[in-house]
Order: structure tokens, then C-alpha cells, then sequence
């Protein structure tokens, strides 16, 4: 980096965001500034940018990020970038649900030992297959599902990509491991689905993914 031969020289962006955060070499470091007092438009106004990132990451360090907030970043950040439509297109294998229950009927575990959260466990069977599925609600505003997916057949659970979908595009996503297990998280006020893609039979298993009923009944949508 310590190339500063003419007056006009410019520095990148990256040397710029070294020299504001202090993290460029003293000789470099003088060399930039040298430029900087030559009064270049253009590097003076990276500087200024830069420095007002510096500030702004320094600010938003302090700040707890609500995971619904980045969740709705991601969606944001995939509708710029991604077809996410593409899972829609699938043919849906029909779900049944033959277990729907409060979390509270099981017995006691590991996870007791945090405050009680309400909660649901269900069990739903898919063709050939079978979904457990245990939803909690650890924060106000996300709720997570930890999962496990079952093939009766003898075709394998791994590697399925599982998907949380809201107004029609994925929201967060994950895939199964060799268990066909997978944890997810979603928007614990809000009705979501979550979404199993089977990419090389070209199907799909959507099923409901429940906001809090407690915040829901409440009216706290
Ligand atoms: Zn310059």
C-alpha cells in the first residue's frame, strides 16, 4: 500500500476505510493525508462517507437488532436478488395433521430450565412421510421451530431444504441433516408456512407455521 508517487494519485475506498478506522500504516497513513490536505474532491467525499459508516456501526454495536428486523432485511435482499418463487411452482403433497398439542403436556427436559414458554408440539404425515415439529416462542417477536422430518419409505431426509415463507416468499431457510432434523426461526406474531422442498421430485410440503396464539388472541398481531 505504500505506492504514493504523485500528488494526484487517488487511494481506493478500501485504503480510505483503513485510514478513518486507524488501521493503515503511519507511512501510508501520512501519504493519505498529504492527499487529503491537497484537497481532492473525490477522496475528501469518500472520507466523509466513510467516516459516517465508521460512526453509524459504532452506534448500531449498542443496538439489539430485533430478529424480525433481519428477517425483513433478508426478504428485502432476496426479492432484490433471487427468484424466490420458484418453490411455489412445486406440486404440494398433502399434509395431515394427526398430533396438535400445548408443549406444556410434555414432560419436563432439558429446555425446562428456562421460563416456561408456551408452545405446540405437532406431528404431521406427508406421503411417504412423517414431520414433528415443536414451535416455541422465546422473544416477543420470533418464534422458533425445531423440526425433524421422517421418510416410511426407504428414500432419505437429508439435505431437504426447509423454508420459512411469509406473504409468499422465504423469509429464513435451512436444510436437514443426516437426521432429518432442521431448527428455524420465523416471525412469532404473524401466521408464516413453513415450506419442505424435495428438489428432485419437484414437490413441496407446506405446512402452517402458528404465530403465538397467546400474542395472537391477545390481539397483539
Ligand atoms: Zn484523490
Amino acid at each position: 500500500m505504500n505506492t504514493f508517487s504523485a500528488r494526484n494519485t487517488h487511494f481506493g475506498d478500501g485504503q480510505w476505510a483503513d485510514f478513518v478506522r486507524g488501521t493503515a500504516s503511519p507511512l501510508d497513513a501520512s501519504a493519505m493525508q498529504q492527499h487529503l490536505d491537497s484537497g481532492c474532491p473525490d477522496c475528501q467525499a469518500s472520507v466523509r462517507w466513510l467516516q459516517q459508516v465508521v460512526q453509524s456501526a459504532a452506534a448500531d454495536s449498542n443496538l439489539q437488532v430485533p430478529p424480525e428486523l433481519t428477517m425483513g432485511a433478508v426478504a428485502l435482499f432476496d426479492r432484490a436478488t433471487a427468484d424466490t418463487g420458484w418453490t411455489r411452482r412445486l406440486k404440494q403433497i398433502r399434509a395431515v395433521l394427526i398430533l396438535d398439542q400445548p408443549l406444556e403436556w410434555q414432560p419436563a427436559g432439558v429446555r425446562a430450565v428456562s421460563a416456561p414458554s408456551s408452545g405446540r408440539k405437532q406431528s404431521y404425515r406427508a406421503g411417504d412421510y412423517t414431520v414433528d415439529l415443536t414451535l416455541e416462542y422465546p422473544t416477543d417477536v420470533a418464534g422458533e421451530v425445531v423440526g425433524q422430518l421422517g421418510n416410511t419409505s426407504s428414500g432419505s431426509a437429508e439435505g431437504v431444504l426447509v423454508q420459512c415463507i411469509q406473504s409468499g416468499r422465504p423469509v429464513g431457510e435451512t436444510t436437514t441433516n443426516r437426521f432429518g432434523e432442521f431448527i428455524l426461526n420465523f416471525p412469532a406474531r404473524k401466521r408464516s408456512t413453513l415450506r419442505l422442498v424435495f428438489r428432485d421430485q419437484e414437490r413441496r410440503i407446506d405446512l402452517p407455521l402458528e404465530g403465538n396464539r397467546r400474542q395472537l388472541e391477545v390481539g397483539g398481531v
